[in-house]
């Protein structure tokens, strides 16, 4: 067996987090596993924390939700398990474990009461999180060891079946074997018979795991930010946000870094592929007419040569439709066939005479075809009136290079189809679920009684899912409906319904991202997500709150993880709609195959005095119009811009991005315009 399991100690102490020569516990961890572990422990990695939830917690994370095969094997915290006001560790590993481990737990106590009454005052916890153990030692130097010796010898199984390792082809001999291996002695409690056939002597290397080095965070967890701890009160609650501010330039930033590259897949061919973006250059399939076909209606001529009038009277020989059935017969010398546009050519026919340049000359006997016809021009030339083979369209030409956008306008909807294209590569477009929060937020058909109390109108979901749907860059936007405040652990809930079951990638919520004690987004997002909260602050007006996380998502049973982005957009309408439009536009254009540039950009006169911000930079929605006498482009306000206020933005087709300064900007002065629809 090769000293192949990785594991990690965190001590967990505001005295040695300030000054790590106090810690004793690490040294006296890392000789325990080097003397007790029989060999199968690597070195084990030794970090400090203080006692804080976030700080504990993000550390754990770094070890056990880590990309392929670089997790822990085995995680153990010392200190901060006792009664005292700053033990906090059993709360920060609690909420991080998958599956429960109440055995190692037992065997921890027993061992700590065979020693003292004052095991009574430890609360220990034990799990797994991902592919890692996790076990909770006291903080004593002494209680940490004999702790750990008292379940060391059954680790190495419990961290190779947690990490998914099949052990029943892995090892034979039995849980007997086992325990031997493991030098068990018989007062230990026996592992249950009926898993008999479950454990297997150990004999196998782990994985190739020898030696890996463990990927680590570049910031320190004190660098992070956090939460506010969602069971503490008011009193205990930051009363500024602990969220670095970002400019809006680095806040998109950030959300492209962590956006995923674009996926190409094939979709068959149909007007709802309408906002894909081309994956691959695409090729015409047919030439475009796929034989000679006539521009006009009127009659097929063959024309001698060298080319000579054709004025005079000819007989009708047949007649070519535009219909799929069968090609005319070819023309006879000194006959002409009736033909209408786009129908095929008869062999031997040269040029097409409109019907316009003729007159009937004799009808057939039953008075209703012509029977003769006179051709009144003589400048017809041979080729005349015709389209020749994939001269429209030549077959195998590009007709669509990688990267152009399906366009709403019909053109490549309509090159696709007349090539015979019928499966097109596009990039992936992602499903996207929008969801509102908050305990006042009514659901618009929920009629049942006026609006009472502090009630208001759920317009953010609604308006959210018509933008998002308008932009054609997701093949589903899902409605998620509302999540309550309350409960506590109701946004929670939804979230996780909203992963597990409604298999968006992107979730975009609104409200719960401000500074009360109702705003849970941030702390659901870390404290019982275990997700990250990438940013949770940008310098702008309307939209200061907007918060932009990853959440860890179970995608199988078996533990495949990936991660889902989520928007929490502010709650105010009129910052939702603007923020949507500055965040998540780029986030869906990069899933798209496109730039992530967000909204066009143009040069605008403003026509009002407008104020600026000096301290943001500020999205003032205005309608864009062309002024038909001087053919400028010109911003009109939408009026009183309060974010609370929805109405700022109906009728409004821009954002005019204000410089921040103090002062106005003057009628007739030049700003950028971000353009959200049409002139
Ligand atoms: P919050 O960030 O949850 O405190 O919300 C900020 C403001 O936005 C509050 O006035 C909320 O009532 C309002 N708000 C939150 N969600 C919505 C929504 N879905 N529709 C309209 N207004 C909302
Ligand atoms: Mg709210």
């Amino acid at each position: 067996m090769g000293s192949a399991l990785r594991t990690a100690v965190l001590i967990v102490s505001d005295t040695a987090a300030a000054d790590a020569s106090t810690d004793k516990s690490g040294s006296i961890l890392k000789a325990t596993f080097a003397e007790d572990g029989a060999g199968k422990w690597d070195e084990p990695t030794v970090e400090i924390v203080p006692d804080d939830i976030a700080h504990i917690q993000r550390t754990v994370r770094s070890w056990t939700d880590t990309y392929g095969d670089a997790y822990m094997n085995l995680v153990v915290t010392t200190g901060g398990t006792g009664f005292a006001k700053k033990d906090w560790t059993p709360e920060a590993i609690e909420p991080l474990l998958h599956r429960k481990a109440p055995g190692l737990v037992h065997a921890m106590l027993r061992t700590s009461f065979e020693v003292t009454p004052f095991a009574m005052m430890s609360r220990p916890v034990a799990g797994v999180r991902n592919k890692t153990v996790i076990l909770t030692l006291p903080g004593s130097p002494k209680g940490a060891k004999e702790n750990l010796q008292a379940v060391l010898k059954l680790l190495p199984h419990a961290c190779m079946q947690a990490a998914g390792e099949d052990s029943r082809t892995a090892h034979v001999g039995g849980v007997k074997k086992l325990e031997q291996d493991a030098g068990l002695g018989s007062d230990v409690p026996k592992a249950d018979d009926s898993h008999n056939h479950d454990h297997h002597h150990h004999h196998h290397h782990h994985g190739g795991h020898g030696g890996h080095k463990v990927p680590k965070a570049h910031t320190s967890p004190a660098e992070r930010p956090q939460s506010n701890d969602l069971r503490l009160g008011a009193t205990a609650r930051a009363r500024s946000s602990p969220y670095p501010m970002l400019s809006v330039a680095d806040a998109v930033a950030a959300v492209l870094a962590r956006t995923p590259a674009a996926i190409a897949e094939n979709l068959p061919m149909s007007p709802s592929l309408t906002g894909a973006v081309v994956a691959e250059d695409i090729k015409a399939l047919e030439a475009v007419p796929a034989y000679r076909a006539s521009i006009v209606d009127g009659y097929a001529v063959r024309i001698p040569e060298p080319s000579s009038s054709l004025k005079g009277t000819f007989p009708v020989a047949s007649v070519s439709h535009a219909q799929a059935s069968s090609m005319p017969p070819p023309l006879e010398a000194k006959t002409i066939a009736r033909i209408t546009t786009g129908a095929p050519l008869p062999e031997n026919a040269n040029a097409v005479v409109m019907v316009e340049d003729t007159t009937i000359a004799s009808a057939t006997a039953d008075g209703i075809e012509e029977a003769t016809v006179t051709i009144l021009t003589s400048d017809l030339e041979a080729g005349e009136n015709i389209r020749e083979p994939g001269s429209d369209i030549p077959k195998d030409s590009l007709i669509l290079r990688k990267g152009t956008r399906i366009s709403a306008i019909g053109g490549e909807i309509g090159l696709l189809a007349a090539g015979g294209i019928t499966s097109v590569p596009v990039y992936r477009r992602p499903r996207v679920g929008v969801m509102s929060t908050g305990d006042e937020v009514t659901d618009i058909s929920d009629t049942s009684a006026p609006l009472s109390g502090g009630q208001i109108r759920d317009s953010n979901r609604p308006s959210l899912l018509s933008l998002i749907r308008g932009w054609n860059l997701c093949s589903e936007v899902v409605d998620l409906g509302i999540a309550r405040d309350t409960p506590a652990d109701a946004l929670e809930t939804a979230l996780r319904d909203a992963l597990r079951s409604s298999d968006v990638d992107v979730i975009i919520t609104t409200g719960g991202v401000s500074m009360g004690e109702l705003d849970l987004l941030k702390p659901t997002v870390e404290r019982k997500l275990g997700g990250e909260v990438v940013f949770g602050r940008v310098s702008m007006k309307p939209g200061k709150p907007t918060t932009f996380a990853s959440v860890p998502f179970k995608e199988s049973k078996d533990g495949a993880r990936a991660e889902r982005l989520l928007f929490g957009l502010p709650g105010n309408p009129a910052s939702a709609i603007v923020t949507a439009n500055l965040f998540l536009l780029p986030c869906l254009q990069k899933m798209n195959g496109l730039e992530g540039n967000g909204l066009e950009v143009v040069p605008v006169s403003v026509s009002d005095k407008i104020k600026c911000d000096p301290a943001r930079v500020e999205y003032h929605r205005v309608v864009v119009s062309v002024d038909h006498q001087s053919g400028k482009l010109i911003a009109r306000s939408t009026g009183m811009q309060r974010s609370s206020r929805v109405g700022s933005l109906a009728n409004a087709n821009a954002l005019l991005e204000l410089p921040q300064k103090q002062g106005f900007l003057q009628p007739g002065e030049r700003c950028n315009a971000l353009m959200m629809g049409h002139l």
